[in-house]
């Protein structure tokens, strides 16, 4: 067994400084991810600083009709909130759709944002893996690749993204907050996830010792709109093989205004600019729809046991887009 020493301190300098000077730190927030990870040897920190004692657990009102999700706030307690549901459904259905009752009610939204790949080469510690041993290869290439991306891969790693909430996010353009050894800086959530390319082993731009400590969601009229839909083999415990968050206003039967953004396909949360540019003043009609979803998924590249994903995602899309005009 390897020592692992452990840290809770009371204010958000000491947690940046603690990781920081230690490159073998982590934070440690609902565990449910870090832990599972250390237990199987794919994490190898020695030293967690949990950061449950710092103040980051509410949802608060922005000016302009925004919300702030503070990063400790739980999954449960976002999806649960009036305003979240009231003013971007999408975030709350995409929480619900994510994990179990009991993770839920662990889980923190930083967390869920920064947690790994599902990738069972990934998570075996042992295959040929770029994300986590880089240089090593990927054994999903050639392996099995069925829950594997067809959107924003490289020749170095396929992995999907696994966040349900970070797709919601990304189609409303939502702000990361974070504060670190240099200061504090806000990252929009589409330019946190970074494409494999030929540094699978980085997923997004945190330094070491960078801490979340709010996400916000900007007003948006068009978010009180909103759905999420989630395509599983099962009904819990699943991720997405395909999942769609949208919002549409359509006016004399012209698309006026769309979001729209892909789980499941992509290296990340995929936001669907092709489809949105496709959709915008065109009429809102099922003929759009496909042509929209068939011009996003024209860029796909699939392996051996993914390709279903194309045809399951063109569909999805104009399903949810129809039943969100
Ligand atoms: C069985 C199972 C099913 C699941 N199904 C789904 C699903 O369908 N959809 C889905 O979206 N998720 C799913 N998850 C993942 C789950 O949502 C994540 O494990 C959870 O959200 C992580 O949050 P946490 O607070 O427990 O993070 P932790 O495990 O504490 O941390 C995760 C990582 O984030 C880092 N971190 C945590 N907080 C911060 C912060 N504030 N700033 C910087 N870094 C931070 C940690 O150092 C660690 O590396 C599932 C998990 C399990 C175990
Ligand atoms: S797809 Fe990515 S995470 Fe999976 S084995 Fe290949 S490099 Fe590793």
């Amino acid at each position: 067994m390897r020592p692992l020493s452990y840290a809770r301190p009371h204010d958000a300098a000491t947690a940046v400084a603690l990781v920081e000077r230690n490159p073998t730190a982590a934070f440690l927030a609902g565990g449910t991810t870090e832990v599972d990870l250390l237990r199987i040897g794919v994490h190898r920190h020695d030293l967690l600083v949990d950061i449950n004692e710092l103040p980051y657990r509410e949802v608060e009102e922005l000016p302009g009709g925004g919300l702030r999700l503070g990063a400790l706030s739980r999954m449960s307690d976002v999806a649960r909130d009036e305003r979240v549901m009231a003013r971007y459904p999408a975030v709350s259905q995409a929480l619900l759709l994510g994990a179990s009752e009991q993770l839920r009610n662990m889980a923190s939204i930083g967390g869920n944002l920064c947690q790994r790949v599902r990738c069972g080469y990934f998570r075996d510690g042992i295959s040929a893996c770029n994300k986590r041993d880089p240089g090593t290869g990927c054994a999903a290439l050639e392996g099995v690749n069925r829950g594997h991306a067809v959107l924003g891969t490289s020749e170095h790693c396929i992995a999907t993204h696994p966040s349900d909430l970070a797709v919601a996010l990304v189609a409303f353009d939502a702000v990361v907050h974070v504060i670190g050894p240099g200061g504090s800086r806000a990252i929009a959530v589409d330019d946190f996830y970074l494409l494999p390319n030929d540094t699978p082993q980085r997923e997004h731009p945190l330094r070491q010792g960078e801490l979340i400590v709010a996400v916000d969601l900007p007003g948006a009229v068009i978010g009180a709109r909103s759905t999420y839909v989630k395509i599983r083999d099962r009904q819990s415990y699943e991720f997405a093989l395909v999942s769609v968050a949208a919002a549409l206003t359509v006016s004399e039967g012209v698309v006026r205004e769309v979001r729209l953004a892909l789980g499941g396909v992509g290296t990340k949360p995929w936001r669907a600019r092709i489809a949105e540019a496709e959709l915008t003043g065109a009429p809102a009609t099922p003929e759009s729809y496909e042509r929209a979803a068939a011009a996003e998924l024209s860029a796909a590249q699939v392996r051996r046991y993914n390709a279903f994903k194309v045809p399951l995602a063109r569909r999805t899309i104009a399903r949810v887009l129809a039943g969100a005009a």
